[in-house]
């Protein structure tokens, strides 16, 4: 079977060096093994992202080199496709909407944390009777869906495990624990969807067999392999690799002002520099 490899931005900042080691780890995989290479834009967030910052990643990728298949799938044009994938979950019992605001979460069970520190939230809306959610629902308060992670874990009751390979060296199997992240989001407010539902019902649409992504995004697995559990989808295979850190040992960000790869192009360094710093063998 050949093999999917696929890059996913969003276009909500420039590209920095981190970017580039994924997009050039998903290419240069692709390349080694006879695989396609995907790129797909992952704007579901329409207050951040931005059509220029789209177009510079088209321009920042073909600067380092790499080309990718056409038509790209841009997340924002298939908003329909996730919100009926997410009503057949609320169908058969697993969502149930929560009509929190931030402060009375946070207020909540501030103890408990998920995987990216957000505290776990209580179950408050979960418990609801049924006139009351009506009720809400009737007057359209806005709301968020969250799964009913007990109840699903109670219908999904096998282990649910995926191979994470290495680079060059043999794979490993992880248990996938979604439980950490309590009862998660799986719609948000703004839009019919979550990063965590349009990632799985793309990689699957799409083929993609082998997903490499940076290692900040390894805990988010777990739900991914739950919902392709729900969703009845094959699950691809997994590497997370190691993040590209600053001087200070510390993530490069957008936000911590790190420099772009067009900031670092307009100082005059070469793809093949790039490419050479991020521990790339010369084309
Ligand atoms: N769109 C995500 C990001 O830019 C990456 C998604 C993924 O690779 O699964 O962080």
């Amino acid at each position: 079977m050949q093999p999917v490899y696929r890059f996913a931005p969003s276009p909500n900042g420039y590209l920095h060096l981190g970017h580039a080691y994924s997009a050039l780890l998903n290419f240069e995989y692709a390349k080694r093994t006879g695989g396609r290479f995907l790129l797909r834009i992952e704007d579901i967030d329409q207050g951040r992202s931005r059509p220029h910052l789209e177009e510079a990643i088209y321009e920042d990728l073909a600067w380092l080199g790499l080309e990718w298949e056409k038509p790209v799938l841009r997340q924002s044009e298939h908003f329909n496709f996730y919100a009926d994938a997410i009503a057949t979950l609320e169908n058969r019992g697993f969502l149930y909407p929560c009509f929190c605001t931030r402060s009375e979460r946070n207020f909540e069970d501030a103890e408990l944390k998920d995987p990216d520190g957000a505290p776990l939230y209580s179950g408050k809306c979960r418990m609801l009777d049924d006139a009351s959610r009506a009720e809400k629902l009737n007057a359209q308060l806005p709301h968020v869906k969250r799964i009913d992670m007990k109840r699903v874990r109670e219908y999904l009751s096998s282990t649910l495990v995926f191979e994470e390979f290495g680079t060059g060296s043999a794979g490993r199997m992880i248990t996938a624990q979604p439980e950490r992240w309590g009862d998660a989001v799986i719609a948000r407010k703004d839009v019919p969807t979550s990063y965590h539902v349009s990632v799985v019902l793309d990689d699957a649409r799409q083929g993609v067999t082998d997903i490499i992504r940076g290692a900040d995004l390894l805990p988010a697995t777990d739900l991914h392999l739950l919902l392709q559990a729900l969703f009845n989808l094959p699950t691809p295979r997994y590497h997370h690799h190691d993040l590209i850190l600053d001087s200070d040992g510390d993530k490069l960000a957008k936000s911590k002002g790190s420099k772009a790869l067009r900031d670092l192009r307009a100082e005059g360094v070469t793809p093949a520099e790039i490419r050479s710093r991020l521990g790339f063998l010369e084309k």
